[in-house]
This record gives C-alpha cells, structure tokens and sequence, in this order.
C-alpha cells in the first residue's frame, strides 16, 4: 500500500486526486508554480513544494524537479491526473528508474498507444475495430497518398501520428487538396509534436464520440466500466460528456466493453484507461487510447459507484482490481458540463479575480472545482475552472437537475461559458440524445448567424 503521493499537477484533478488519497489515509505532497500559490490543493495539501515559476515548461512539465520534490518529500509514488506530463512516457519511465511508483500504466504501454500510428496497429492486430485509412504513416511519395485516398474515400482526415488535444488534424474534401494538406500537416505536427508521421482515415460524416472506461491491474485481470458520450464538443475539444450513451444497447456496450477489455490483456494495461471511439450507423471505430484519468471520468463513478483514481492508486501499489466484471452495474444518468474561464460565446479565455462564487450543491449534484471567493485564475494555464456533475435515475431526470444546478452556479468577477450550458440544456436535440459530434460547433455557427440578423 503507497504511503505518500506526489501529485504533479494542479487544478481540479490536483484536488481530485488528493481528495482521493485522504479518504485511502494517504499522506499527499502538492507541488506549484509560483502562479499557484494560493491554488486549493495547494492549501490542502499535508505538503507542498514550490517547482518552478508560472510557465508549465518551467514548473508543472518540469521533470528534475518534480523528481526532486518527491525525493525531498519521501514521496512514494506520483500520481500525474491529467494533460502536463500525465501520457509523457519518458516522465513515467523516469519516475520508475528514481524508485518511485508511477500511478499510471508501465511507460511502454505510454509510448505504444502514445503514437496514434502504433497504437492503431497494436488494436488492429487485437481486433478491435478501427477506422478505415492509411496502413501506418503516410509515405513521402505523392502517387503512393493519392492512391491511398482514393481507396480509403473522400472526404479523409489527414492526422498527426503524434497529436493530441484536439490538435494536428486537417480535413480534405477533394483531392486537389490533398498533397498540400499533407504537406502541411506533417510540418505542422513535427513543429508541434516533435513528430512530423501523419496518417490518413476517412472522415466521418455524422459520427459520435464514444469511448469505454477500462481498468486493469498486473495480476491480469481487466474490466470495463461502460461508455461516456462526448459528442458534444467544439473545436474537437469536449464541452459535455454524458453515461451512458444514449440508445447504446446491452448488446453492443457488451460486444465493445469486451473488445477492449481483450485488448487490455494483450498489451498488458495497468490501471485507468479509455479507448475512445467514432460511432456511426451502429459500428464502432477506434480512434484513441488515453492512458490515464480523464477530465469527464467523475460520470462513470456516478452511474458505478466505482471510485476510479482510488483504484488507479490501489492498482499501482500493486492490489489486484477490487472489482470483476459482474460488479458493474449502470445505474440511472450522469452528465458533467466543462465549466471554463471564457467568454460564453467567442470563447476568449477570461482569467482574474474571482469576485464571488456560489457552487449548486443538493442530492446527486457533484462540483469538482478549485475555485473559490477571492481566488485569482492564473492566465498560464487551461481554461478548465471545475465540473458539475449530476446523477439521476434516468436521462430526463439527470437533465433536470442539471438545469437546477446550472441555475444556481453564480460566478463573478469572470466570464464562465456557464450561459452556452444553460442554453444547451433545454435544447431540443440535445434532450432529445444522439448527435453527432458536429452538432455544437453548427449550433454555435447557427447562433452566431441569428445574432448577427
Ligand atoms: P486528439 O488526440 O487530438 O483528441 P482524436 O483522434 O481523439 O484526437 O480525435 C479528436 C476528435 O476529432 C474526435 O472526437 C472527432 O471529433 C474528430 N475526429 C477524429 N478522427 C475523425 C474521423 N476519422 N472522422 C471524423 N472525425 C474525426
């Protein structure tokens, strides 16, 4: 059993991960900028170690001196939560060699499903569905890509092997367009990534974003929780995820769960994971792998009672998973909103003074937040201020509440994106469940229109 962790971010996940270790009666070190003083896990924290100034690649990217503050602190293990250094396989790989745990998976499974190209590969042999496209990289030769487009079918989706958040990916409609969105992709990516490999799938029309919670431990065992929709998103970012996916049968999360959990033995996972998937006209299609917590996993603990970034941590001090598939049983509706420091609908970050702040609270209501009355939003850093969440017995239901709580969260001082929720909760469509992930930049674009009438 782990004794002290580090954990080496901040915000919302820095408190969920510590809330998590205290309720476990482990000791946690917090470590911060010099933005992040008076940040909450910083306050709650048994410890606390100042690494760096505000800039991340000087602090909270930093790897000598997290490993520091864990050696100066006896630390036992580091737990990363999310983004920073959390799918960083050379960090994992260092934490291990100083003789720490790294609460994640071992950092050869980090690197395999890291880049895009390997990680597709990896599924592909496990038989997990993926999108059609490109076999691996793209080649340098234009003949060999434009062959290959026309055989994967336009419009396709040029992307890079090493991107992330949303970012390196560009959609080409014809194919005059193509070897110059190539082209630039691939700087784009070596710029941006260090790793200019890009490859090609075909772009889908009208899919959602589904993607299946898994754990596993390193006794062999794997389980999945059931799935999350993240199909509303803008910009390919995440806005509003729910549990489960709405019209999803037993039949088909059964089929998927199992794919995955299958996977998990092959590649040997250890701990949390998320193999996140494009669903269209009842198939699934591999995307990702995200070897870590998400930001939206607080809705699959409301509907399974299962307490995730415990489990990473027991997992990671070596316990086999305290669950076996029989034990996950859905209940009822979660949904969580991403409330961010911007403006509600040109979404321009909006740090500063927290001038007032009143969180919804109630039966099945859960805010995971750092902020608080007089707490200043650094600008160096995501715009992510906290999460409401809400469970109800059923879709409708946990909507309902989410009106409720949206009604109450009353935040001065910044601009929230808190009214475009409010607005999409009692959106026709949306209640209604199922679109796609292109329905909210449309709807952003439609709005933007009838404003401008
Ligand atoms: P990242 O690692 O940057 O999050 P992903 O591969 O997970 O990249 O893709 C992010 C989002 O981009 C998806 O949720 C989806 O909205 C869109 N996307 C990715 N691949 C495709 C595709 N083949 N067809 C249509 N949309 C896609």
């Amino acid at each position: 059993m782990l004794k002290k962790v580090l954990i080496a971010n901040r915000g919302e996940i820095a408190l969920r991960v510590l809330r998590a270790c205290r309720e476990m009666g482990i000791a946690t070190v917090a470590v911060h900028s010099e933005a992040d003083n008076d940040s909450l896990h910083v306050k709650l924290a048994d410890e606390s170690v100042c690494i760096g100034p505000a800039p991340s690649p000087q602090s909270y990217l930093n790897i000598p001196a997290l490993i520091a503050a864990a050696e100066v602190t006896g630390a036992d293990a580091i737990h990363p939560g999310y983004g920073f250094l959390a799918e960083n396989a050379d960090f994992a790989e260092q934490v291990e060699q100083s003789g720490f745990v790294f609460i994640g998976p071992r950092p050869e499974t980090i690197r395999l499903m890291g880049d895009k190209v390997s990680a597709k590969h990896a599924m592909i042999e496990a038989g997990v569905p993926c999108v059609p496209g490109s076999e691996g990289a793209l080649p340098d030769d234009d003949k060999e890509i434009l062959k290959i487009a026309d055989a994967v079918g336009f419009p396709v989706i040029i992307k890079a092997s090493g991107g992330g958040g949303g970012r390196g990916m560009r959609v080409v409609e014809k194919k005059e367009d193509l070897l110059k969105a190539v082209e630039m992709t691939k700087t784009e990516a070596g710029l941006a990534f260090g790793n200019p490999m890009v490859y090609m799938e075909r772009y889908l029309q009208k899919p959602r974003h589904i993607e299946i919670q898994v754990m596993a431990d390193e006794q062999g065992n794997a389980i999945y929780l059931g799935e999350r929709d993240c199909s509303m998103q803008r910009r390919h970012q995440k806005v509003i995820e729910e549990a489960p996916a709405p019209g999803i049968t037993e039949t088909e999360r059964r089929k998927i769960g199992e794919a995955c959990v299958a996977a998990c033995k092959r590649i040997g996972y250890r701990g949390a994971g998320t193999f996140e998937f494009l669903y269209e006209d009842g198939e699934f299609f591999f995307i990702e792998m995200n070897t870590r917590v998400q930001v939206e996993h607080p809705v699959t603990e409301l509907i399974t009672g299962v307490d995730i970034v415990q489990e990473q941590i027991r997992v990671a001090g070596g316990a086999a998973l305290q669950y076996q598939q029989k034990d996950i049983v859905l209940q009822g509706h979660a949904f969580e909103c991403r409330i961010n420091a911007e403006d509600p609908y040109n979404f321009i970050p909006s740090p500063g003074l927290i001038a007032s702040c009143h969180l919804p609270g109630g039966l099945g209501v859960r805010v995971d937040s750092h902020i608080y009355q007089g707490y200043r939003i650094p600008p160096n850093y995501d715009s992510l201020i906290g999460k409401i969440c809400v469970h109800g017995k059923n879709r409708q239901l946990a909507m309902a509440k989410m009106r409720v709580a949206l009604a109450e969260l009353a935040v001065t001082g910044i601009k929230t994106n808190t009214p475009l929720h409010r607005d999409l909760f009692v959106d026709n469509d949306f209640q209604e469940g199922g679109v796609s992930i292109h329905y909210l930049e449309h709807w952003l674009e439609e709005k933007k229109a009838q404003a401008e009438k």
